[in-house]
């Protein structure tokens, strides 16, 4: 396929908000790819050149980027380029207006299909070292030199990466499900391979080298499965009204872990699926020492714990193991222990579709006693006071909670189910659980805060059914001087020149951003309001009383976040609490 194809279909879905617009360009442009083809355009799509969890970044600096415009226009001075992006504000339409009024024809000049620029991307994303540089700029100049105006917007955004076209993974699903099994759309069998791989490249290539492998997909050490998550309810009984009777787990507040292993070699997925195995060296160690089996990916919680006093130490202070620089020291003075809460795959069988107690039973046997690596704490139980005992036990012992666990239920990944329920202390408290919102703005500073730019964020959550976001709050306190100085730091590097298209809001913010930072938000309580976009009906949904209490979630990406269907539970769970 021309690489034409690709830049003109990004321009249409550029001019478009409508999801199933979208939607019907993509599958389009689906139509029309082959197999060894399609997993390149469904990563392009995605802004990059591999899946998420592989850490490939095509990877350039700005300054680089404006070099190879320059010289692939033929100008003298870099100036013509900087002023171009000043006027512009965006690198690819500089690129794209300077590339249209080039004059001289390139000798060089080819015609750039998908395959081309995607290989050359992944030659820019592997040359490191010294001289790098000028390679990667020689790579982008090659492409740049064959590029029509418009080709050349989207190559330049590549290494920055600045695709942002907005479309979500399950845009991109619904996209390839015009692909059907006689009368019968296989979206679900499509999703379902999705949560088993996180991988939507290799998804589309399966389903276009053969659609049966999709209805049968298999999972893979070392690709992560995508996380399934609980639910909440608010007491003891309802729990049990719920699912009966049930496991009921204690709920370690550290960082979760999926391991991958495969003899010795172990990798670790955080919740987000980033490659974390570097950072944990104990756990590796301990895995690849203390799991009877070849092949096996199971997950966990890893917390830091003082064996001596048996304590779980805080939050805060576990946090500090994700780090790059003194990993081995940091090991030694707060070791991590893994409370390994579910198995999902091991020797060839897939454990996700069998029930919890048969995955339960399996992980026991799986783990061979050690100091770093132990099965989580549970009891199992039909009765509301017994639950509700063991949740004051776990509070006790400086736990969150408890997570309640559906025997029969399967291991449904990137779900969040009833076969997980999650109680925590703060439940009976006035709003149930601290929100994770999407910040998709920020605001100038009024008042005593002047002396910073910054003065409040303007906060949203996920729709996951419209693929958008929609705000819930403005906040204003919660964050400490230098929170706030490292927050316009960061969000100045993400801003947009417009409301981004997946934001829904009525509000305007002094600077918006690409919605991709997740923070954790405390309130008092949900109240209906006209001013947000949150809600499904006329009027929306307000935080009252907002305050961030966790600075920027480097575990949770923008879809992670909170969703519009949560906020809606809450309020109404909320409005039962003061009725009673
Ligand atoms: P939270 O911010 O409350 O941890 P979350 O959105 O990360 O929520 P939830 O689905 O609400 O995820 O709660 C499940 C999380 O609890 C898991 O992702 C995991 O990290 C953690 N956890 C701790 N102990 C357990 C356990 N025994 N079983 C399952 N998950 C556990």
């Amino acid at each position: 396929m021309r690489f034409l194809e690709l830049a003109n279909t990004y321009d249409q879905i550029e001019s478009k908000t409508g999801r199933l617009e979208i939607t019907g360009i993509l599958s389009e442009l689906f139509k029309k790819a082959s197999p060894e083809e399609i997993d390149k355009i469904i990563y392009l799509t995605q802004g990059s050149i591999a899946p998420p969890h592989k850490n490939i970044e095509v990877g350039m600096g700005e300054k680089f980027v404006e070099e190879a415009i320059r010289v692939a226009s033929g100008l003298r001075t870099i100036k013509i380029v900087e002023d171009e992006y000043k006027k512009t504000g965006d690198i690819g339409k500089a690129a794209e207006n300077i590339m249209s009024k080039k004059t001289q024809e390139s000798l060089s000049s080819n015609i750039l299909t998908v395959g081309m620029v995607f290989d050359s991307f992944m030659k820019i994303a592997h040359t490191s070292g010294v001289g790098s540089q000028d390679t990667k700029i020689r790579i982008l100049i090659k492409l740049l030199n064959s590029a029509e105006p418009l080709e050349a917007r989207y190559l330049v955004r590549f290494p920055l990466g600045r695709l942002r076209l907005g479309v979500g993974d399950p845009t991109i699903l619904d996209a390839l499900s015009f692909y059907r099994k006689g009368d019968k759309s296989i979206r679900e069998e499509l999703e379902r391979a999705y949560n088993l791989s996180n991988d939507l490249g290799l998804v589309a290539k399966t389903l276009f080298e053969n659609p049966d492998k999709i209805i049968d997909f298999k999972m893979s050490v070392f690709s992560p499965v995508r996380p399934a998550l609980a639910e909440r309810l608010s007491s003891a009984e309802e729990i049990i009204e719920k699912i009966g009777k049930c496991a009921v787990e204690a709920k370690y507040d550290g960082f979760r872990c999926q391991v991958h292993k495969r003899g010795n070699k172990i990798e670790i997925f955080s919740r987000k699926l980033e490659p974390m195995a570097g950072m944990f060296p104990e756990i590796v160690e301990a895995a690849s020492k203390y799991i009877a089996a070849e092949e096996a990916i199971f997950e966990g919680e890893a917390i830091a714990f003082n064996e001596l006093t048996g304590e779980y130490r805080p939050f805060q202070l576990t946090i500090q193991r994700k780090r790059k620089y003194g990993i081995e020291e940091m090991s030694q003075v707060f070791p991590l222990k893994l409370f390994a809460f579910d198995l999902l795959f091991r020797d060839g069988t897939d454990y996700t579709k069998q029930p919890y107690k048969a995955r339960r039973e399996a992980l026991s046997k799986s783990i061979i006693e050690n100091k770093t690596i132990a099965v989580s704490d549970s009891i199992t139980t039909d009765d509301p006071a017994e639950l509700q005992t063991y949740f004051e036990d776990c509070i006790g012992r400086g736990l969150e909670g408890v997570i309640a666990k559906d025997l029969e239920a399967p291991y449904v990944a990137g779900a969040r189910k009833f076969a997980w329920i999650k109680l925590k202390r703060s439940y009976k408290a006035e709003l149930a659980d601290t929100l994770d919102l999407v910040i998709l703005g920020y605001y100038y500073g009024k008042g005593k805060r002047t002396k910073f730019a910054f003065g409040g964020l303007l906060c949203g959550v996920y729709d996951d059914e419209a693929g958008v976001y929609r705000t819930i709050a403005k906040i204003g306190s919660g964050f400490s001087e230098e929170q706030m100085v490292e927050l316009e730091l960061t969000l100045k590097q993400i801003s947009e020149k417009e409301k981004p298209r997946q934001v829904d809001s009525l509000l305007e913010a002094d600077v918006w951003v690409e919605p991709k930072y997740v923070i954790t938000v405390a309130a008092d309580e949900i109240t209906r309001s006209p001013m947000h976009t949150c809600g499904r009906g006329k009027t929306g949904y307000a935080l009252r009383f907002p305050r961030m209490i966790h600075g920027i979630r480097a575990d949770k990406g923008p879809e992670d976040s909170t969703t519009v269907n949560e906020v809606v539970e809450l309020y109404g769970k909320q409005r039962k609490v003061t009725v009673e």
